[in-house]
């Protein structure tokens, strides 16, 4: 999938005449600027399946879909769905043309040797600024060559509450995408990773920020209900997107910024799910912590 571009796209709400409306939304709460969530992916350029993910958060959030419309009018979203498109290009596995790894060079990106992510770190810092908006999350998608289902990498903080408050998405996603593993999700400030998007972002978005990477497996996932992996394919790489996107509506649901209106038939029983008889718990899919310090010892990266 290739035909993506670094360009960053803004959703559709932005610039339709539906914008008048989402300002007398603001108007009504004026307490609250406008909420802001900033995806990336395939910053590893050999990272396929990021990208089909990507395509479903986009597919979704400008679908007709009654969640989307919600989520349009009460949240933008920025999405660069190729942080490295000449490394795409030549089909590296990991590097930029010039042989860096992008995603170690958050702290002091070059404009002449990572340009691509100098751009984007900027328009970050930006927005960050931006008083109208208030940047919430930040998500970078990855692939994993090792580990089974969806998970996430987030931040580790002194303050407890905030470590809580990580929690809250990740735990969201699990009832949602019976593909994504809580119990493979970590937190982690591992110094090898200070030069991710993830963790300097941490450090720089403010304390109600939330900073992931998120991964899925390049190969399979297990749901509590089977015996064997399953294998991906595009098209639940896609779903996986799909129910991203959709759990925003949850989160802000549950942050009383988005009322829960919506006729009885679109509430949360409906959802987007490869199987329909889950365990929702979000627990024991995919690998174990032994597996994860076998991965350690095999010094694997994501
Ligand atoms: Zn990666």
């Amino acid at each position: 999938m290739q035909r993506s571009t670094s360009r960053v796209t803004e959703n559709a709400q932005e610039r339709s005449p539906r914008h008048n409306s989402s300002v007398q939304q603001n108007h009504l709460n004026p307490e609250r600027e406008k909420k802001l969530v900033f995806l990336s992916a395939r910053v590893h350029p050999g990272e396929s399946p990021a990208s089909f993910i990507c395509q479903g958060v986009i597919d979704f959030l400008v679908s007709q879909h009654p969640v989307a419309q919600i989520l349009r009018d009460h949240v933008i979203f920025k999405i660069v769905p190729m942080l490295n498109p000449d490394g795409v290009y030549l089909g590296n596995y990991r590097c930029s043309p010039m042989g860096f790894d992008l995603n170690r060079h958050w702290q002091d990106p070059s404009p002449w040797a990572h340009p691509t992510l100098h751009a984007v770190k900027q328009l970050i810092v930006q927005m960050n600024q931006d008083p109208r908006v208030s940047l919430e999350f930040y998500i970078d998608v990855h692939a994993h060559s090792t580990m089974l289902n969806g998970f996430m990498y987030g931040n580790v903080f002194e303050d407890e509450e905030r470590v809580q408050r990580q929690a809250v998405f990740p735990r969201l996603l699990c009832q949602n995408a019976p593909d994504f593993s809580f119990s493979n999700t970590s937190f982690n400030r591992d110094v090898v990773k200070a030069g991710t998007g993830r963790r300097f972002l941490g450090g720089l978005l403010d304390d109600t920020s939330y900073c992931y990477t998120l991964e899925v497996s390049f190969y399979s996932y297990m749901t509590a209900g089977s015996t064997a992996p399953v294998p991906y394919t595009e098209e639940t790489y896609t779903k996986l997107g799909r129910n991203v996107a959709r759990t925003f509506l949850d989160y802000y649901k549950l942050n009383n910024l988005i009322k829960d209106n919506r006729p009885i038939h679109i509430q949360s029983s409906e959802v987007m799910s490869q199987t329909s008889n889950v365990n929702r718990k979000g627990n024991g899919f995919g690998r174990d912590a032994a597996d994860k310090e076998k991965e350690k010892s095999m010094g694997i990266r994501h």
